[in-house]
């Protein structure tokens, strides 16, 4: 079951008008919401973040917190064969008469789904994952979890047909994130993770990482780093809601390090775990 404009319908008899600005320019925000046996992580920062893609593209948020919390909260349970599930929940500006670029003030048209998130054993995470680096050349609003993705979803493209999970972006020769994920290196006990600001889309997975870091006495600087410091690192890990935090060990067809997760994603893993329960 999904959710569309005030129903809750199966996924085969959903459907929007051609006119929907979402399927004409991207016009949209969106937001994904992991959950772990019905326990969202992050729920009042994906929802604060999901204010401030609405304030940045000039639509009114549809719902109250707490209107979005049971709806969201339904697909939860129509789902909930799925323990682990991610929720998208996609608000459009709407249906206009005609196409034009310009627009005025429409219904905002509101989508909410669910997907399975697969389970991922830590000891299969070892060995990490590869990426590919890219040339950032989206937009200076990168911090607007927009629907238009099409520099994102090309970037993946390209990782996927290099068998690589992620393309890693700089920027002026330094790293922003990555195409659907942030990006944290790790050097001598320090953690390095791009600042936030319109290069990056400020990724809630980012924050707890942060936050968990700290919590253990691992110092972070939200500073800039290098292609070289990125490829000398001795440690890299990307951080999504859905993917969690998951180690790279070769980028470019070089390998970090030992080319194995290390020590200190390790501890920081353990730590997010815990919030799947606690
Ligand atoms: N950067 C980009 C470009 C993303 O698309 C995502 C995930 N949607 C992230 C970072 C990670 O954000 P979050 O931790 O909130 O899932």
């Amino acid at each position: 079951m999904v959710y569309l404009n005030g129903n809750f319908i199966p996924k085969e008899k959903a459907f929007i008008s051609v006119m929907d600005r979402g399927f004409l320019f991207g016009d949209g925000v969106y937001e994904v919401f992991p959950v772990y046996n019905k326990k969202i992580i992050g729920f009042e920062a994906h929802l604060s973040r999901l204010q401030d893609g609405l304030d940045a593209i000039n639509i009114k948020n549809p719902h109250s917190n707490d209107d979005w919390k049971s709806l969201i909260k339904k697909i939860i349970s129509f789902n909930i064969k799925n323990a682990n599930q991610a929720i998208y929940l996609q608000i459009s500006r709407g249906c206009d008469q005609n196409r034009k670029h310009t627009y005025d003030e429409l219904d905002p048209t509101i989508y909410i789904q669910s997907s399975l998130i697969g389970p991922r054993e830590k000891n299969s995470l070892f060995k990490g994952k590869s990426a590919i680096t890219r040339e950032d050349i989206r937009w200076l609003k990168s911090n607007t979890k927009a629907t238009s993705l099409l520099a994102n979803t090309l970037y993946a493209q390209e990782a996927k047909e290099n068998n690589a999970e992620e393309a890693i972006l700089l920027r002026d020769g330094f790293v922003t994130e990555a195409s659907s994920s942030n990006v944290f290196i790790v050097k001598d006990n320090c953690i390095y993770t791009h600042p936030k600001g319109r290069n990056i889309l400020p990724g809630i997975t980012r924050d707890i990482t942060i936050t968990l870091a700290k919590k253990l006495d691992i110092k972070v600087n939200e500073t800039l780093s290098s292609k070289k410091q990125l490829m000398e690192a001795d440690e890299v890990w990307i951080t999504s809601s859905t993917r969690e935090i998951l180690p790279i060990t070769l980028i470019d067809n070089n390998i970090i390090n030992t080319g194995l997760a290390g020590p200190i994603w390790s501890l920081i893993y353990d730590q997010y775990q815990l919030l799947k329960t606690a």
